[in-house]
C-alpha cells in the first residue's frame, strides 16, 4: 500500500471518514464531567492525574471537593501530605497520595501553574506520556495524541493487527493514532474518542451494531457478516444460492 498519513493501515480516504464519524457521534454522546469545563490548570492536571486507571464517575465527586477546598496548589501544600492522601482514598488509590502532594509542591514552586512543555511535564513523578497527552491536548489547546489501552484495543480490531495492552513503543499504534488526530479538532477528536472507548467500543461486548465505524473495522465487518450468515441460515435465505450461477 503507497504511503498515507498513517503509515498503510487505512488510506487517507478512511481516514477522513472515520475521523468524521468519531466528531459527529462525538457531538452527540460526549459525557459530562465538571474537569472538561474547568480552565484552571492546576485542576484539570489533578484530574487527569485522578483519572488515571480509575472510572470517570468515581472522580467526579472527589473532584468537586479538591475544586472547592484546594483551588491552587498553594492551598494543597498548605494543607499537608495527609490532605492529599485523603483525597486519592476515597478512590482506592492510596499509593497516589503522595504523588498528588508532590504534584501540588512542584505546581506551587513552579508559580502555580504546571509546566506545560511535554518533557518537563512528564519529569513529574506520576506523569506518564498518556496523561501529559491528555491534559496538553484536552486543557490547554495543545495537539497531542492519546494512546492508552482502550485506544490500543480499538485500534486493533479496527485494523485486524495484534492487540498490545501497553501501547508504549508500538510504532504501528502511535504512528495511525497520530494520522487519525487531526491538527485542529484534536480537543474533540480526544474527547470523542475517550468516550467512544467507554461507550461502543468497549472491552467486552463492543456494541458493533451500532458503531459508526463498523464499515471501516475488520472485527465490526467480521462480525456483520458472521450475523448475515446466520441470520441467513436462520430464514433460510436463498440469497446466496441465487447468485451462485
Ligand atoms: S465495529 Fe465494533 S470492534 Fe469495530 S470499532 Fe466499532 S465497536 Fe469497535
Amino acid at each position: 500500500m503507497s504511503e498515507t498519513a498513517t503509515g498503510g493501515d487505512i488510506d487517507d480516504a478512511t481516514v477522513r471518514r472515520v475521523r468524521g464519524r468519531l466528531l459527529s457521534w462525538g457531538r452527540a454522546n460526549l459525557r459530562d464531567f465538571p474537569w472538561r469545563s474547568e480552565t484552571n490548570p492546576w485542576l484539570t492536571l489533578v484530574a487527569e492525574v485522578l483519572l488515571q486507571r480509575t472510572r470517570a464517575a468515581q472522580v467526579a465527586p472527589v473532584f468537586r471537593e479538591v475544586r472547592e477546598r484546594y483551588p491552587a496548589a498553594a492551598d494543597l501544600v498548605r494543607a499537608g501530605p495527609d490532605a492529599a492522601a485523603a483525597m486519592t482514598a476515597r478512590l482506592g488509590i492510596h499509593w497516589r497520595g503522595p504523588l498528588l502532594y508532590r504534584l501540588a509542591e512542584t505546581v506551587h514552586a513552579n508559580g502555580g501553574v504546571p509546566p506545560e512543555s511535554p518533557e518537563e511535564l512528564r519529569a513529574i513523578t506520576g506523569i506518564g506520556p498518556y496523561t501529559a497527552a491528555a491534559w496538553l491536548s484536552l486543557h490547554r489547546g495543545r495537539r497531542a495524541v492519546i494512546v492508552d489501552s482502550n485506544v490500543a484495543r480499538w485500534l486493533a480490531r479496527m485494523t485486524g493487527r495484534p492487540y498490545h495492552r501497553d501501547p508504549r513503543g508500538v510504532r504501528w499504534l502511535q504512528h495511525l493514532a497520530d494520522g487519525l488526530t487531526p491538527v485542529r479538532a484534536f480537543r474533540d477528536y480526544n474527547l470523542a474518542v475517550l468516550d467512544f472507548t467507554m461507550e461502543i467500543c468497549t472491552p467486552r461486548a463492543p456494541s458493533c451494531p451500532v458503531c459508526p465505524l463498523r464499515r471501516d473495522c475488520v472485527c465490526g465487518r467480521a462480525r456483520m457478516d458472521a450475523d448475515t450468515h446466520h441470520a441467513r441460515q436462520r430464514n433460510n435465505c436463498q440469497c446466496d444460492r441465487s447468485t451462485a450461477g
